[in-house]
């Protein structure tokens, strides 16, 4: 079956000139749309191959130095721009190879249908040919057949009727002959024409067409051959998964394998490699707590009076955020279980994040709430201190105030029963300050009992020595009974006692046990030792008085300390009476005890009838005389001298601080600021120094030695000669230090002898070096004093 036997009829023969028209269109539109692919692949190509050149472009490339991410990055951009050069390739061999072919193919496709349709013609013409011949044969076989028998008809006629013979019957005849003749002439060339009509017919159809067919078909298949070939290389320059793709893919395909979490950073890691991070610190600054003296310390919470409802209130709410923190934290530790994912998703990855916070946050709290729970179960029944006395009303003021003790205990009879004679017992100490009761207890075991006050309510505290100093406030039952964890007793002594001679540990948490009871020293007076008379002096504490003492009559001078003053106050002032306690010279004041049993705590020392030095002589200016003021001089250098032995640093001296005794004895006094040391370093900045009167080496480095005392003297020495005199007097504190490192010097007051003045500038050398020592000076004095004061005279 093919062409040339099935497709010899009229309908196949247009059927198949349409198919070659539906083929040219076909190759019509072939031709249009591999063109434009052809156009579409190149702009992709172009596109691909300078976004390829853009993404190669790395910013600050030599960060990320060894970086696979970035090789592979630069092998897919690589790849990118191999496979744009390969798609034009393609683009290229397409249009060459294909859209080229197939605009000849179309060609010679309407060529061959021309051909095929002007064969069909010819054909079709020569068929017709032949039936137009046949017919017009026919037609004059019909003609000459109608003529014969006419003339026939005719002869027959006149032959029948000879009668009529002669001529008419043989025209009649030879017509009749002739028309004869002519149809058996068309007879034969009809004859003839059918027999060759019908050979050529024959042949044209059963060789002609079929050979025309066969060749057509062979045309066609030719095409079909051509045009798969077309179709093929189509295939093939469309191919994007071709080897020379795959070749890149799998290049790239390898860089991409190639990364590894692990390897990616380790160059990098290499090249910035540091130490791991030191822990940042932070740490209490000591210098804060400097001025507190004591009662703040170095990273340890200040369980006061002043603090204790914070830090429990504190407490409260902090633990209310550790609850809640810590219910957060479990609540996101469940949904990281959840997580069935075994990598690290972004959604793990926040949780975890959420979770190290909140363990963070948790970790803050717990700390906070552990600090605040040990300070408040290391107080247990201690005592609570008192930030600031301030609940200690009213000051000492004039007249003498009768004496309360705050608690009621001692001044009652009733009170005094209660407490089973609390006053009498040799280790309590009264309304002794915290502080010195520290300094008191030096072995691990020493206790004493005092007195203190909170909230206007008096608490009797025991203290001992024990890993440190721990306070206990004596607890009050319902029934007015005392104790501490242990049983309760009806008097305090009694309760001291057991708990002494039990050897049990006061609370179980302190284990503290009492060994060594610590007697009052015999400096610590009763209050009610010491009758007040007259205020004579205000001091920087309180009133001074001129006093009484109960036992032996003896008139004292009493300094009082304001009871409104905080604790630290206090210390301050009992400084003076534990530096005194240690002196016995004629020219040092005399201590002669401290009344600590009871608010307000007072010193009690000689009374120096002259008073303050500055005002003696002041009011005695007109009538002293120089041999006077040699021997205060000589007074101040014997007490200075016997203080310098001693390694005290006074830091105060000056005439307003001398007292004058009877023959104007003079008598060195006030040591709130004294120092028992060598060379004392103040750091606590330089308030309330006497500018005036201190050496330029303790303003500017603050470094005190006795030499420093020396320069003061020298002042002192000035202002005995001067009467009373101010000195820098018209300068200010700065300008009269400026004054001094430049160089200047007081001038001698009128009527100071020479000599005196070379002594006050040896004592403001500005070197302390070249400074004379106290006992240089004595002997130096003493030696005027005797120039003009001879012994016979005094
Ligand atoms: P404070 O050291 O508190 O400043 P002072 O020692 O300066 O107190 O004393 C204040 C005043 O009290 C002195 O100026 C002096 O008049 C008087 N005074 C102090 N101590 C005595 C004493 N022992 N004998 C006589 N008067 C004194």
């Amino acid at each position: 079956m093919g062409f040339s036997t099935s497709l010899q009829g009229q309908a196949s023969h247009e059927a198949l000139l349409g198919r070659q028209d539906a083929e040219i269109k076909l190759l019509e539109t072939m031709k249009r749309c591999l063109t434009t692919k052809v156009k579409s692949d190149r702009e992709y190509a172009s596109t691909i191959s300078s976004l390829s050149i853009q993404g190669k472009k790395v910013e600050r490339y030599d960060d990320l130095a060894g970086s696979l991410i970035t090789q592979s990055w630069k092998d897919i951009m690589d790849s990118i721009d191999q496979t744009a050069r390969l798609i034009k390739q393609q683009a290229d061999s397409m249009e060459s190879l294909v859209v080229e072919h197939i605009g000849n193919l179309y060609t010679e496709r309407r060529k061959a249908r021309k051909l095929y349709q002007e064969e069909q013609t010819w054909l079709s013409n020569q068929f017709q040919q032949l039936t137009d011949d046949v017919a017009r044969k026919k037609t004059e076989y019909q003609k000459n057949l109608e003529a014969y028998k006419l003339t026939r008809a005719r002869f027959e006629e006149h032959y029948v009727n000879r009668g009529r013979g002669g001529r008419k019957l043989d025209d009649v005849r030879e017509k009749y002959q002739k028309a004869c003749r002519k149809l058996h002439l068309t007879h034969n060339e009809y004859v003839l024409l059918l027999g060759a009509v019908a050979e050529c017919e024959h042949d044209l159809r059963s060789c002609y067409l079929p050979s025309l067919l066969r060749r057509q078909q062979t045309i066609h298949e030719e095409f079909i051959v051509a045009w798969k070939r077309i179709l093929q290389n189509t295939v093939k320059y469309s191919d994007f998964t071709s080897e020379k793709f795959q070749e890149i893919h799998a290049r790239v395909q390898a860089a991409v394998d190639s990364i590894k979490p692990l390897e990616e950073y380790k160059d990098f890691i290499g090249k910035h490699r540091t130490r791991p991070a030191s822990p940042l610190r932070f740490t209490f600054d000591e210098n804060l707590v400097d001025d507190t003296s004591g009662k703040l310390l170095p990273n340890k919470l200040t369980v006061d009076n002043l603090t204790i409802d914070w830090l429990r209130s504190r407490l409260n709410e902090l633990e209310n955020s550790l609850k809640s923190t810590l219910q957060n934290r479990q609540a996101t530790q469940s949904s990281n279980e959840n997580t069935c994912d075994p990598r690290m998703t972004m959604l793990d990855y926040s949780r975890e994040r959420e979770e190290l916070r909140l363990r963070c946050q948790e970790k803050k709290l717990q700390r906070q709430v552990e600090v605040i729970r040990g300070a408040l179960n290391e107080l247990g029944c201690e005592e609570l201190p008192s930030g600031c006395d301030l609940s200690m009303e009213g000051s000492f003021a004039e007249p003498p105030p009768v004496i309360k003790g705050p608690c009621g205990i001692n001044n009652s009879n009733n009170d005094q029963k209660s407490n089973g004679g609390l006053m009498e017992e040799e280790w309590f100490h009264g309304v002794l300050p915290r502080e010195e009761v520290v300094r008191l207890l030096v072995v691990e075991g020493d206790f004493l009992v005092r007195e203190t006050m909170r909230n206007d309510e008096c608490q009797i505290v025991l203290s001992v020595c024990w890993d440190g100093h721990k306070h206990f406030i004596v607890q009050i039952t319902p029934e007015g009974h005392y104790r501490f964890e242990g049983p309760t007793f009806p008097t305090i002594p009694e309760l001291i006692k057991h708990q002494w001679q039990s050897g049990l540990p006061v609370t179980s948490r302190s284990g503290a046990i009492l060994k060594t009871p610590i007697p009052r020293e015999r400096w610590e007076l009763n209050n009610d030792d010491v009758i007040l008379i007259e205020k004579i002096g205000r001091g920087n504490f309180g009133d001074v008085y001129k006093a009484q003492l109960r036992s032996c009559k003896t008139e004292v001078a009493v300094k009082t300390c304001k009871v409104t003053l905080p604790d630290e106050q206090k210390r301050k002032f009992l400084q003076e009476g534990r530096i005194l306690k240690q002196y016995d010279h004629p020219n040092i004041v005399k201590l002669i005890g401290i009344c600590v049993q009871k608010q307000p705590i007072m010193i009690v020392m000689e009374l120096v009838p002259g008073g303050s030095l500055l005002t003696y002589l002041r009011k005695n200016a007109s009538t002293i005389t120089t041999g006077e003021q040699l021997g205060m001089c000589r007074d101040a250098a014997a007490g200075m001298s016997y203080l310098e032995s001693k390694f005290c640093i006074h830091r105060d001296l000056a005439a307003r601080n001398c007292l004058v005794g009877y023959d104007s004895n003079v008598k060195i006094s006030d040591f709130g600021m004294s120092r028992e040391e060598e060379e004392y370093i103040v750091s606590d900045g330089m308030k309330q120094i006497p500018i005036k009167w201190t050496a330029p080496e303790a303003l500017n480095f603050g470094k005190y030695t006795s030499l420093c005392d020396v320069w003061s003297y020298g002042v002192l020495v000035w202002e005995i000669f001067s009467k009373g005199g101010n000195p820098y007097s018209g300068m200010s504190n700065s300008q009269a230090r400026e004054k001094i490192d430049a160089g200047y010097r007081l001038p001698s007051p009128d009527g100071t002898p020479e000599e005196v003045y070379r002594l006050m500038l040896r004592c403001w050398e500005y070197e302390p070096e070249k400074r004379p020592h106290f006992d240089q000076i004595y002997t130096i004095v003493e030696t005027f004093c005797l120039a003009f004061n001879p012994p016979n005279i005094v």
